[in-house]
């Protein structure tokens, strides 16, 4: 069995000082590699990395570090085959959704840093005050200590790490152990297309140890963590002790309103592709479809046609539509949450169930459709993270709109109408960091992600992310030469 080096610090391959981790593909349930965990000596040496490579990274000039990201981009280009292979193995995607989706949008997303890197903006400086010039300066925070979740590890890695790094911080990133593979090779790239060593280093172990010792290190100026509501509450803890800047990307329950003038075949694929996109796991997924009553029962029958051609199979296939879910703990969870679904009076319309002739050790569920659940019900309130999507019907526009909200999670919703002023309605009234209109999960390097609510604060991709990474610093620069000031009257009197 192979066994590899976790840790990537200073530009080197390195083990971890801690316990031995094993990393499994979950569609087969196979021990991919083995290798040992980061303990704080590790991240301690990490964090030192970044500490050390910060003053020449900062100090460079925004065309310089625009470049390297260029090169960067070109290298993943070359490797994008060997990428998507190691992402789907690891995450058990399907092939074509790792080619397709999880490494082109890293691609565009490093090609898009790199040009964003020369456009950090700001007000224009003027004599605001008539008797002094103000300038806006925009600086790195520097070293930013980045959690990432499993779900879509090398998007993950990306979203975080290139923000930062544009602007010039330098960065620790603690990808989920489980699936630390592909953001091991990422930071590799990056030394080999030019950033220098430091400036991009991972540590690789769980998040009771390796987490917590990185959001609470002295020397990290800022977390940045994606992953569960519930972990975010303890990370933002830990950094409010310390006064520490940090930026939440948390968990979701994506509403899914469809009025009855909608295109219902077009809704009906909507629901079906948003809700199984990495087998449900993927935080903006459609999870609560609701339906304006009376096309309430053609699009149930609609989506479970539409299910039943779902191909499940092997991840390396290229037919396979739906791969299995990260882990066998993770999918007995999703089948207990929907148990207790219709212990508590829900109608499985379609799955519910694991797959025939899928392997024994294999995480796979099938995909799944659900009526008749109450809306205050576990499975309609928190989030499944599986091939799970609820469907309920309902009357009024109002009424739709309020359904929309009712969850604790603000991340994304969708709209699907024909009239322009109910889907004007529900992207000015769904309280949510994205709003779709006809369509549900669309993403694009330029436009901003990120939550309202219980699904976080700040934003990853486009310009609005370096808001997230950068001080904003006021120089106010006296043009009057004068010694004796206006202002000075409010402590002096007289001469
Ligand atoms: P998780 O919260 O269990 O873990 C996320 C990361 O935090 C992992 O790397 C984990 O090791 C680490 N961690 C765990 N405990 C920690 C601690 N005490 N201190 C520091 N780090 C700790 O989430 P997950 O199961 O890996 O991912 C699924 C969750 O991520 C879902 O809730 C999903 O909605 C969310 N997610 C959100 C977004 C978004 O952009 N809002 C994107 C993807 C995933």
């Amino acid at each position: 069995m192979s066994h590899t080096h976790l840790q990537f610090i200073a530009g080197e391959r390195r083990p971890g000082s801690a316990e031995e981790l094993s990393i499994i593909e979950p569609a087969t349930g196979a021990e991919i590699t083995t290798g040992t965990a980061a303990a704080t000596t590790d991240v301690d040496a990490a964090v030192s990395a970044a500490a050390q490579a910060f003053p020449e990274w900062s100090s460079r000039t925004p065309a310089d570090r625009s470049e390297a990201l260029y090169r960067w981009a070109d290298v993943l280009r070359g490797r994008a085959d060997e990428l998507a292979a190691l992402e789907s193995r690891n995450g058990g995607k399907p092939i074509k959704l790792a080619e397709g989706f999880d490494i082109p949008g890293v691609v565009d997303n490093v090609a898009f840093f790199a040009g964003a890197a020369r456009n950090l903006d700001g007000k224009a400086s003027a004599e605001y005050s008539g008797d002094h010039t103000s300038t806006i300066r925009r600086e790195p925070v520097g070293v930013v200590g980045s959690i990432a979740p499993w779900n879509y590890p090398m998007q993950m890695a990306a979203w975080k790490i290139l923000p930062a790094v544009a602007a010039g911080n330098t960065v620790v990133l603690k990808p989920s152990e489980m699936t630390p593979l592909t953001s091991l090779v990422f930071a590799e790239t990056a030394v080999e297309a030019g950033i220098p060593a430091g400036v991009i280093n991972i540590v690789t172990g769980t998040g009771p140890v390796t987490g917590a010792a990185l959001v609470s290190h002295p020397e990290v100026a800022m977390v940045s963590f994606t992953g569960s509501t519930v972990v975010g509450r303890q990370v933002a803890a830990t950094a409010a002790g310390a006064v520490k800047r940090v930026h939440l990307e948390l968990g979701g329950k994506a509403p899914f309103v469809v009025f009855d003038d909608a295109d219902l075949e077009a809704a009906a694929r909507g629901a079906v592709a948003g809700a199984l996109i990495n087998a449900g796991q993927d935080c903006t997924a459609a999870t609560r479809a609701y339906v304006q009553r009376p096309r309430y029962d053609e699009f149930v029958q609609r989506v479970a046609e539409l299910l039943e051609g779902v191909r499940i199979g092997p991840v390396d296939d290229p037919e396979t539509d739906l791969g299995s879910l990260i882990s066998l703990a993770h999918r007995d969870r999703v089948a207990a949450m929907v148990e207790r679904a219709t212990a508590a009076g829900a109608k499985i319309v379609r799955g519910g169930r694991i797959p025939a002739h899928t392997p024994d050790a294999g995480a796979y569920y099938e995909p799944t459709l659900i009526t008749d659940a109450a809306q205050d019900s576990e499975i309609v309130q928190q989030e499944v993270f599986g091939p799970v999507l609820v469907c309920l019907p309902f009357d009024t526009d109002d009424e739709a709109i309020d359904l929309a909200n009712d969850t604790v999670y603000g991340l994304a919703a969708s709209a699907w109408s024909n009239n322009v002023f109910r889907t004007q309605r529900a992207a000015r009234e769904i309280r949510a960091g994205c709003v779709w209109i006809n369509d549900h999960i669309p993403i694009i390097s330029e436009m901003p992600h990120g939550g309202y609510r219980a699904s976080g604060f700040g934003k990853d991709m486009s310009a609005y992310s370096f808001d997230e990474y950068t001080n904003i610093k006021h120089v106010m620069s006296d043009i009057t030469g004068a010694t004796r000031k206006p202002w000075h009257d409010v402590i002096f009197h007289g001469d």
